[in-house]
């Protein structure tokens, strides 16, 4: 028997499962018997907005645990002691966290601080031995991400992409779906994904801290999702980008790109990406016989979604939660999700995300 089919065996007993579970009855499966297993010991590097997130919904984890913190100032790692109970010696700045490699209490570094500066975090933090965990996008291109890949494997560590969508139960249900032929031949995906941003001073609009504009932040969520929705990865891109504000938006600093990805099979991708309109958060998918449509489909949630079957009825639970206790599960049990969030998985995004600037600067088709 698979060590996933085990798994999925223990938690529908007992709840932890539920990022790997997709139908309502597994969803609600409860049990009294507490986990007994081991548990994942994760210190957050940078204790900004998601890293806040990250934390808050670690709470409610069942195999992972929030036992330290990395930050360059005091005042905040004042605070995250007192309110999640963590110890001085597990408490590190960035000029001393390499003593991490010292510390049995860590099993792994969740990085999440700006992109430029996850290349050089992951590096450092392999080589203390300990699992990384890296914000999306993983570096600010595919070399940044390749070095990363090759750096966590030489190190004998995990590298892991916080790509939570990949835990939440009504998009894995619609991927499910698709891998079940319930759409039929996938034909077609329209993404959009964006937001208007604030602060023009934000380290996101600064182009070395960043790599990009709204392509690097949000219209990723596009690129994954296309091809977790169709289940393909594309072989040639056409961008068009469109900036209105070149004062905020400068060099390097995309507002508005539009891209269009082809597939293996013939099926097309029509993409937005933006940091200058508001509602955009849409997947839809279509294939020969049936439909998908997710809106909200990246957000935080609830996602909510149907399909020419009807409404997807799995309920909302905290993404991050749920991508916690699975990345747990895939360390120590070996369980992937249903689609994987590995260095190269991450590498793959980042690749495309690298030809749609070239595709947006050259006006030419780039194949992959
Ligand atoms: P943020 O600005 O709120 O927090 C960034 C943190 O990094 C801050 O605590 C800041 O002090 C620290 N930092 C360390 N060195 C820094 C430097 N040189 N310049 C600026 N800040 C520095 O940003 P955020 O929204 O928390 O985003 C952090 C990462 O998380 C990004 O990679 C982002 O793409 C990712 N993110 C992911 C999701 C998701 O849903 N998966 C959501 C939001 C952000």
């Amino acid at each position: 028997m698979g060590s996933r089919r085990k798994f999925l065996e223990k938690v529908s007993l007992t709840t932890v499962g539920l990022p790997l579970l997709s139908t309502p009855l597994n969803l609600f499966a409860t049990s009294c018997e507490p986990y007994e297993g081991p548990i994942l010991k994760v210190a957050i590097m940078g204790l900004g907005s998601y890293g806040t997130r990250v934390a808050e919904a670690m709470q409610t984890c069942t195999r992972a645990k929030l036992v330290g913190v990395i930050s360059g100032t005091p005042s905040k790692i004042e605070k995250w002691k007192e309110k999640y109970n963590i110890p001085e010696k597990n408490c590190y700045n960035y000029e001393n966290y390499d003593a991490i490699k010292d510390n049995p209490d860590i099993d792994a570094v969740y990085i999440i601080t700006p992109n430029g500066l996850h290349k050089e975090q992951t590096l450092k933090v392999a080589k203390t031995g300990k699992h990384v965990i890296c914000e999306k996008p993983m570096g600010i291109n595919a070399a940044e991400g390749q070095a990363m890949v090759d750096g966590c494997k030489a190190a004998n560590v995990k590298l892991l992409i916080g790509y939570r969508m990949h835990f939440e139960p009504k998009t894995m249900a619609a991927i499910k779906m698709r891998q079940d032929g319930e759409f039929g031949q996938p034909k077609f995906f329209q993404g959009q994904s964006g937001f208007t941003i604030g602060d023009p001073t934000q380290w996101r609009l600064n182009k070395e801290l960043s790599g990009g504009g709204a392509m690097m932040d949000i219209g990723i969520y596009s690129i994954n999702g296309a091809r977790y929705m169709l289940g393909e990865d594309p072989i040639w891109i056409t961008a068009q980008e469109t900036k209105t504000d070149p004062v905020k938006f400068k060099e390097g600093i995309d507002e508005t790109i539009q891209f269009q990805m082809g597939f293996p099979s013939g099926a097309v991708a029509n993409c937005l990406s933006t940091y200058a309109m508001n509602n955009l958060d849409r997947f839809y998918m279509t294939g020969s016989d049936g439909f998908v449509e997710m809106q909200p489909s990246t957000g935080y949630g609830p996602i909510e979604g149907r399909t020419h079957k009807g409404p997807l009825p799995q309920p909302h639970v905290t993404h991050q939660t749920l991508q916690m206790d699975g990345m747990a599960a895939l360390i120590y049990d070996g369980v992937q999700p249903i689609v994987p969030v590995d260095g190269e998985e991450g590498v793959k995004d980042m690749k495309i995300i690298d030809a749609i600037f070239l595709a947006a600067k050259t006006g030419k088709k780039v194949e992959l």
